[in-house]
């Protein structure tokens, strides 16, 4: 541990309210797909912020917009029409099949509004006095009380009950206990089409379709969880779309404004009658700053196509992968992932390799002690993906 490091890791732990185990790496510079920590030493990011930078770090051209936009309006509040959110909705919309979009400024906020607007929906228009969600087990919707009850991890609600009412937890993949879990309470289905913290599971196309046919059947809500496996990550723009799905509601944020703090969540026509003015508000949603950086970010995903670029290189990391798998038998125990959204398990040596991986100059996140995770940013380039396997394949090789 270089010097500089250990004064920096002092200093925060005189100073920060500890609720993080952080890697031990402090990061003082970023560009594209390369970082730099406080010692000068050079890094390939493969988590882009967790899914955040999906363009890169200090990108140009979103550079550039931000600062011409802190030239013009930061932030007046909601109590005032701003172009900026109707520019940001008009391109965000034209990626989706839904109709109206509320922006606010964190993943778990989507989804608080998310259910608050299924909720409301329900006792409001449909008259019906439905409110309970069904989550899946392995699933992370956020850090709120309301969302930590969605996402019913004991190990993460510990010491923080009672928790919200009303939501309730089935297995994935398993579609009787879905319908055995859904009563004339049920409001809405509340999932993530690839589970991103719950160490990167895509959940089967045949489950999905099959769930959502139940959902409609049940005239109850489909709301997927967008916030880590949309914005192209997946090889689609949204992940639903992978496999046709037609979700009421979707609950976005992560790569949204490529890190600057913004959430949105989006509903169909018709579920979005369940609010009113004054149903639901926050002060920073969708401020001028923050939506014009987003609107940026949402027109470069779709002018340089990096949903198509993001499958393409998934499926050669894939292969590569699976390659590696071969020619050292029982050193990975599985590869799963969609687009350039994957996990990688190893197994219990995982923490060395992930820490050599780091000592190499390679990022990525450590998932349960088991699994490697790669959120690289879209625009990574290939070669930094092939010295990564190749990197890997050197530590296995001599583990
Ligand atoms: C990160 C994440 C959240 C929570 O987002 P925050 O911005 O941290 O509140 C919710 N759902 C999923 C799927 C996530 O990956």
């Amino acid at each position: 541990m270089s010097q500089i490091f250990s004064s920096i890791k002092e200093r925060e732990e005189k100073l920060l309210l500890r609720s993080y185990s952080r890697y031990p790496l402090a990061i003082v510079q970023g560009k594209m797909s390369r970082l730099w920590d406080a010692d000068g030493k050079e890094y390939v990011d493969l988590l882009a912020g967790i899914a955040v930078t999906a363009l890169g770090h200090c990108h140009e051209e979103i550079a550039a917009t931000l600062e011409q936009q802190a030239h013009k309006l930061w932030h007046v509040s909601n109590l005032f029409y701003q172009e900026e959110q109707l520019e940001l909705a008009e391109v965000l919309l034209s990626t989706t099949h839904h109709d109206k979009v509320f922006f606010c400024n964190s993943g778990a906020e989507a989804n608080e509004a998310a259910i608050k607007l299924a909720r409301r929906y329900y006792k409001k228009v449909k008259q019906r006095d439905a409110y309970e969600i069904i989550t899946l087990e392995g699933c992370f919707h956020g850090r709120t009380l309301g969302t930590l009850a969605a996402t019913g991890r004991q190990t993460l609600s510990d010491g923080f009950e009672p928790l919200p009412e009303g939501f309730r937890q089935v297995p994935i993949n398993d579609i009787k206990a879905m319908e055995a879990a859904i009563t004339d309470k049920t409001c809405a289905v509340l999932l993530e089409v690839v589970q991103g913290e719950g160490g990167v599971i895509p959940l089967p196309g045949d489950y999905l379709k099959a769930l959502e046919a139940l959902c409609r059947k049940k005239d109850i809500l489909l709301i997927c969880d967008e916030v880590q496996a949309g914005f192209c990550r997946t090889g689609c723009f949204w992940a639903f779309q992978n496999y046709g799905l037609q979700p009421d509601i979707i609950s976005t944020a992560k790569a949204l404004a490529n890190g600057l703090p913004m959430g949105a969540m989006m509903a169909t026509s018709e579920v979005a009658k369940g609010f009113e003015a004054g149903s639901h508000a926050t002060t920073f949603g969708g401020g001028a700053l923050t939506s014009a950086v987003a609107t940026q970010v949402v027109r470069i995903m779709l002018r340089d196509r990096l949903a198509e670029r993001a499958a393409k290189l998934g499926q050669a990391l894939i292969a590569k992968l699976r390659d590696l798998q071969q020619r050292l038998p029982g050193k990975i125990k599985d590869i799963r992932g969609l687009g350039l959204m994957l996990g990688i398990e190893i197994g219990e040596n995982c923490p060395q390799v992930w820490q050599e991986l780091i000592h190499r100059g390679f990022i990525c996140s450590l998932s349960h002690n088991v699994t490697l995770r790669l959120l690289p940013a879209l625009t990574i380039d290939e070669a930094d993906l092939t010295n990564f396997v190749q990197t890997l394949a050197d530590i296995l090789a001599s583990d």
